[in-house]
């Protein structure tokens, strides 16, 4: 099997408050990126069946550029091919152009439809703004569109969400991302005292996440993952082979990548990555042991683990539907939306001692 290609462009606008991902305000660096990029991808003699680019803003870089890069990776004719947009950086001419170079997947992130909620997270564009995206994006010709939406953000009632998730579904979305929003130490808004106390109770939290994958669930979009929910067919390739513990290599600051049994770190140093002639990898260990692959697949909504595959399993996963958490289907121990909830907890109880 092929493996997939992650490619990570570390360029945004401004930070949003919340935001821990590897990005820099550095959009003159572009071009050196991208060639270093085409360098380290055109290095890889491997066909690969995804390809991801994530960020940062991906759609900062031209369209061109997108291009040159696609052109020098082995792409499998059928290849999914995704791409992270930001609204508000793209227009129709820029979405017909990344189409024509083999782009066929673009993931926005929305995050919010309610102005107070997209201000409180910094981010740079409108709720009206994400709606004409989407829209340029399918008038554009692009059938696989999803869109991220956050819970658990400054201001946002269970009310104000239910609207974000009823636009979303209104829009030609096939996929949506729903995550929670996680202050992370060192961002903005975890050192905003104002602005934390506006975030909804864990409680509160809970329901909205409940009643989100319900909502979503009533228009057509399964879950697959603890986060994920997609229109059938259209559940995220590349992303899947995240969770089946299928290998993938890493490009660009900050990107991780796993090969040949071990899994492997960029570093995080845009100048590095662009004045090394190839990237460095920091080995990070060993991947795809039964632990690791029954962690990631107890994610998988619809799939989940074989219920033999820990001696312990059985007995445990009793407790576990008694309790709502987890099902049984066909001999596989699947998580519930209320399991999603303690999926942490949930998997340290199934591989605990
Ligand atoms: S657009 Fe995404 S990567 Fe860039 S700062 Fe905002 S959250 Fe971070």
């Amino acid at each position: 099997m092929s493996r997939g290609l992650y490619i990570h462009v570390p360029f945004c606008v401004k930070k949003c408050r919340y935001c821990d991902f590897f990005s820099e305000a550095r959009p003159t660096l572009a071009e050196s990126y991208v060639r270093s990029v085409i360098r380290n991808v055109s290095a890889l003699k491997e066909r690969f069946e995804t390809v991801y680019f994530g960020g940062g803003t991906p759609s900062l870089l031209s369209a061109e550029q997108i291009g040159r890069i696609i052109s020098s990776a082995d792409i499998e004719s059928g290849a999914e091919i995704s791409m992270e947009i930001n609204p508000g950086t793209a227009d129709e001419k820029y979405f017909r152009e990344i189409k024509a170079s083999g782009v066929d997947r673009i993931s926005f992130g929305i995050q919010s439809f309610d102005s107070r909620e997209l201000s409180a997270l910094g981010r740079i564009h409108t709720a009206e703004e994400a709606v004409s995206a989407v829209l340029s994006a399918k008038k554009a010709g692009f059938e696989n569109i999803s869109g991220d939406i956050m819970l658990a953000v400054p201001y946002q009632t269970r009310e104000t969400l239910r609207k974000t998730v009823e636009k979303a579904v209104s829009l030609p979305l096939t996929h949506i991302s729903a995550y929670m929003l996680k202050v992370e130490k060192g961002t903005p808004l975890a050192e905003d005292e104002e602005l934390l106390k506006k975030l909804p109770s864990e409680d509160e939290t809970a329901d909205m996440y409940l009643e989100t994958a319900e909502l979503l669930e009533k228009h057509g979009f399964e879950q697959y993952e603890i986060s994920n929910f997609a229109k059938r067919g259209y559940e995220c390739r590349h992303n899947l082979k995240y969770w089946h513990c299928e290998e993938y290599q890493g490009i660009g600051p900050s990107a991780h990548g796993f090969t040949d049994g071990e899994r492997y770190f960029c570093g995080d140093s845009t100048e590095e990555f662009i004045s090394k002639p190839l990237q460095g990898k920091i080995p990070e260990g060993k991947g795809g042991e039964a632990e690791e692959r029954a962690m990631l697949a107890l994610r998988l909504t619809k799939e989940g683990i074989p219920v033999t595959m820990f001696p312990q399993l059985e007995r445990r996963s009793e407790m576990l539907i008694k309790s709502g958490l987890a099902k049984l289907d066909g001999g596989y121990l699947r998580l519930t939306p209320k399991g999603c909830l303690v999926s942490n907890e949930v998997i340290i109880y199934v591989l605990g001692n």
